[in-house]
């Protein structure tokens, strides 16, 4: 018997829609002389920081949006850089302020990430904005679930009154989420890792995301038929035994990790797309969706703070 495949939510395609519809925001603000600005600050050696910052400038060059890499070195203090951010909450052209995690050992990074002004906190990190989006006051919110809703509004799945399920309760996306979904009238439960019997919480769920960073550890018997699955988890799988259990006869990832010796994987197990109603992929679903909505949030501050609502 052939198992009905989920529908895949494709975030490759939403994030296009959101960065020609940024594109055209940027091209109105700046024909008014507001051209939106973002500043990213790099401190350190960071591999991959270094690769994500060099990827969200790249995202702002192609929508227009004025962009500023700041780089500090491995070596930086906290008050180096708590002056570098009081200097750029004083620019006027600058709008957004991101500071890419992780800092070097030595930064107090709450000190610096609680002295970006809340305005141009365009990760929604801040204290003043998390109390907001908890408030539903309009605030900048971080760009990971706020993606996610981006997913489940574009795609028209219903929500008011839903039983939503986050798994996991980071302050990056976990805690976040379970706001925006209680915030659009779901019912909604939040698990992490001292819940109890956790697939019985999430085969419950009409909505389930799931944020914990364990490659595959949502299995198909813990998720409703038709349930609609958000997966945000990344993960590299490098052990042979992981692999097999994840993507055994996958041809195209087979290949990839026999050439690699590496792939990527969600926190939800393949398998879960013959249950689920629809289901985003790892990669191509929430991934792209995270630097589309910085470009948004930048976009949003910069309207917000020119009283251009
Ligand atoms: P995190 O800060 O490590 O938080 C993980 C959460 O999962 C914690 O709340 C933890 O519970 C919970 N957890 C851990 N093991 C669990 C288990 N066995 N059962 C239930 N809950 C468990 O991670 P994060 O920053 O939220 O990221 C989560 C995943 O999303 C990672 O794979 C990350 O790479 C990915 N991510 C993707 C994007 C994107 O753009 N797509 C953006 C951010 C993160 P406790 O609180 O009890 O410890």
């Amino acid at each position: 018997m052939t198992a009905t495949m989920a529908n895949i939510l494709d975030g490759n395609k939403i994030a296009a829609q959101i960065r020609s519809e940024v594109a055209e925001q940027v091209r109105a603000l700046a024909a008014a002389g507001h051209l939106p600005g973002l500043a990213v600050i790099l401190a350190g050696e960071d591999q991959a920081s270094a690769i994500y910052v060099r990827s969200k400038i790249k995202a702002c060059q192609e929508v227009g949006i004025h962009s500023e890499k700041i780089t500090a070195p491995a070596s930086v203090t906290t008050q180096e850089l708590l002056a570098e951010v009081a200097r750029l909450n004083q620019r006027d052209d600058i709008d957004g302020i991101l500071v890419q995690l992780p800092l070097p050992a030595q930064v107090d990074s709450q000190h610096v990430l609680l002295a970006v002004d809340p305005e141009k906190d365009v990760d929604g990190f801040h204290p003043v904005n998390v109390g907001k989006l908890a408030t539903q006051r309009p605030t900048l919110a971080p760009c990971t679930p706020a993606g996610v809703m981006e997913i489940l509004l574009r795609n028209h799945i219903a929500i008011a009154g839903r039983r939503a399920v986050v798994v996991g309760r980071s302050q990056v996306v976990g805690r976040p989420m379970a706001l925006m979904l209680l915030n659009h009238d779901a019912t909604v439960t939040i698990c992490h890792s001292k819940t109890r019997d956790l697939p019985d919480i999430t085969r419950q769920a009409d909505i389930l995301v799931v944020a914990v960073g364990q490659a595959g550890l949502v299995r198909e018997s813990w998720v409703k038929p038709g349930a609609t699955v958000i997966d945000v988890g990344i993960n590299r799988v490098t052990d042979q035994a992981k692999f097999e259990e994840l993507f055994a006869g996958d041809a195209a990832r087979e290949k990839t990790f026999a050439e690699k010796g590496s792939v990527v994987a969600g926190d939800v197990h393949p398998r879960v797309a013959e249950v689920a109603g629809a289901i985003t992929p790892v990669p191509g679903g929430v991934g792209p969706l995270t630097i589309a909505m910085l470009l948004e949030n930048t976009v949003k501050a910069c309207r917000m703070r020119r009283g251009r609502r």
